[in-house]
């Protein structure tokens, strides 16, 4: 079957000159601006040598230019990769020298920095939103915006996307058109998404969230987005008038929280607010409830398969849950050690199959050997339970799962029981060493203010509320725990903090 991301594209525009992107300072990009110049960047693209297949990595902080820059690429029939804009040089040349571009394009200010990563990558480097020697923009901006959109079949690359590493080193997914083209259809459906939605996109857009979910979704609908260059509560309460979705992670929702301006009048306008890529406490979902009359929809996700499961659009959004999975997607819960599909209602590793599950991970066929099933189910990594109204639960991750004195012990369940005390900002609870329980709980947490609690206070209000295997054999406090750009906690920088604690 042919298929290009970009086709779907095409086909959802309803009207030409509806703003497909709104710009910070206020500039209305319309969805015929967005395809003529489309067709221009995909002229120049392939000027610079770029076949079907070749990737096109892009370093770039967020624009309208970069979205142009990824659908350009797609519609060339290259794949898009786009990388975390906090990359230092050196993890540059880790990325580039593994995915071997074409193309690096990069922001001006970068490029004497990144030239001898690119030069090593075999990489011509160019750049963005610049005027001179080569800048992409000006090429562009000469080049015909006809374009005979590239046929691809639907398991063709679209995108490589590198996991955030959040539990090691980050691994390149390889996505495909048909992936992708499922997953946003399924998202539009599943959240009721029409040309009349207006999105404010305050999400990084080299990541599955902003770019796939956000992006895709919005601009197959032939709805509109306003770019925001990155979370602002002011400028979302201000743009809330006007809005009517909000895509974040959970800490959008805990700082917007925090402001009086959250109320349900000032909420009137926007019809959904969507919530993923994180556990957002069910605490969180009540309170907002509470405030704004509106309850948060959690989604589920991750780079290798875009988005698995979603709370319902019309149906009991459950605080604490991700809802069920998404049509055409299937999930279940497994044995970590046989593989064997558990019964309903037991903790086990979450499994996903569907059209919207990746290739495989990019030059690592041993890993993807490992996690894809040769029955096409992936193994996430993640654990969690299907309860009896189907609506799936995270319980955590794999790799963060505590097992002392042959207990297992589910950091999840502590963190709750800690984050509910006074004087807790939030904690995360991690397994560490231990010469006779091989590892032993431990519970780092942030206090509210130095001195807010003490380990004491801490072991003696768990005490009675958790079976004595469970509770922690230290407490620790410290500042702020170790997060990575999307807001994840990274558990594996504490273990190795704190790897000598018991020994
Ligand atoms: P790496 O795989 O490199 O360690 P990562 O798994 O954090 O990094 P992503 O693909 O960006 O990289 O994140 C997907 C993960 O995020 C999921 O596997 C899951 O652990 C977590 N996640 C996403 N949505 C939710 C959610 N609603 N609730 C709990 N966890 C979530
Ligand atoms: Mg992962």
């Amino acid at each position: 079957m042919n298929a290009n991301l970009f086709d779907i594209l095409e086909t959802g525009i309803a009207d030409p000159e509806a703003t497909a992107i709104e710009t910070p300072q206020g500039q209305c990009i319309t969805y015929a601006d967005l395809v003529a110049r489309t067709g221009r960047m995909a002229n120049a693209l392939v000027s610079l040598g770029v076949r079907p297949g070749d990737r096109v990595a892009a370093q770039v902080e967020k624009s309208v230019e970069a979205i142009i820059l990824y659908l350009a690429t797609v519609r060339a029939g290259a794949v898009f990769l786009p990388l975390n804009t906090g990359y230092t040089p050196a993890e540059i040349d880790y990325f580039i020298g593994d995915a071997t571009p074409a193309v690096f394009v990069c922001d001006p200010a970068k490029a004497e920095a990144l030239a001898d990563a690119a030069k090593r990558a075999g990489a011509r480097i160019v750049t963005l939103d610049a005027k001179g020697q080569g800048s992409l923009t000006d090429a562009a901006s000469g080049a015909s915006a006809e374009f005979a959109t590239v046929q691809r079949d639907k398991d063709d690359l679209a995108a490589l996307l590198y996991t955030s590493g959040t539990t090691g080193r980050s691994k390149g997914a390889m996505l495909s058109h048909g992936n992708l083209v499922s997953n946003a259809t399924a998202l539009r459906d599943a959240w009721h998404y029409t040309a009349d939605d207006v999105l404010i996109h305050a999400l990084p857009i080299f990541h599955t969230h902003g770019l796939f979910v956000a992006t895709n979704v919005t601009l197959f609908s032939g709805a509109s987005m306003i770019f925001l260059p990155k979370f602002d509560v002011d400028r979302i309460f201000e743009l809330m008038g006007r809005a009517t979705v909000l895509m974040g992670v959970p800490t959008f929702y805990v700082r917007l929280l925090q402001d009086d301006m959250l109320t349900a009048e000032n909420t009137r306008n926007m019809r959904l607010f969507i919530s993923g890529s994180a556990p957002l406490l069910a605490e969180t979902h009540r309170e907002w409830q509470a405030r704004t009359g509106h309850a948060i929809l959690e989604r589920y996700g991750m780079t290798e398969t875009n988005m698995n499961a979603s709370n319902p659009y019309d149906g009991d959004r459950i605080a604490g849950t991700v809802g069920m999975p998404l049509p055409g997607t299937e999930i279940i819960v497994t044995d970590p050690d046989t593989g064997a599909e558990l019964p309903q209602g037991e903790i086990g590793m979450i499994e996903v199959r569907g059209p919207n599950v990746f290739k495989g991970y990019w030059q690592m066929p041993e890993k993807t050997a490992a996690e894809l099933r040769d029955n096409g189910f992936f193994i996430t990594g993640d654990l969690g339970k299907i309860d009896d109204r189907g609506y799936l639960h995270i319980v955590g991750r794999g790799k963060d799962l505590i097992i002392t004195g042959g207990y297992n012990v589910y950091p999840k369940e502590i963190e709750t029981e800690i984050d509910a005390m006074p004087g807790v900002t939030e904690s995360a609870v991690i397994g560490l060493p231990h010469r006779d329980f091989g590892e032993g709980v431990t519970a780092v947490i942030v206090p509210t203010k130095p001195g807010a609690l003490s380990e004491a206070d801490v072991l003696a209000a768990l005490e009675g509320r958790l079976a004595k295997f469970k509770q922690p054999k230290r407490v620790l406090f410290v500042d702020e725990l170790p997060r990575n750009t999307m807001g994840k906690v990274q558990k594996n920088l504490l273990r190795d903090q704190y790897g000598d604690l018991y020994r």
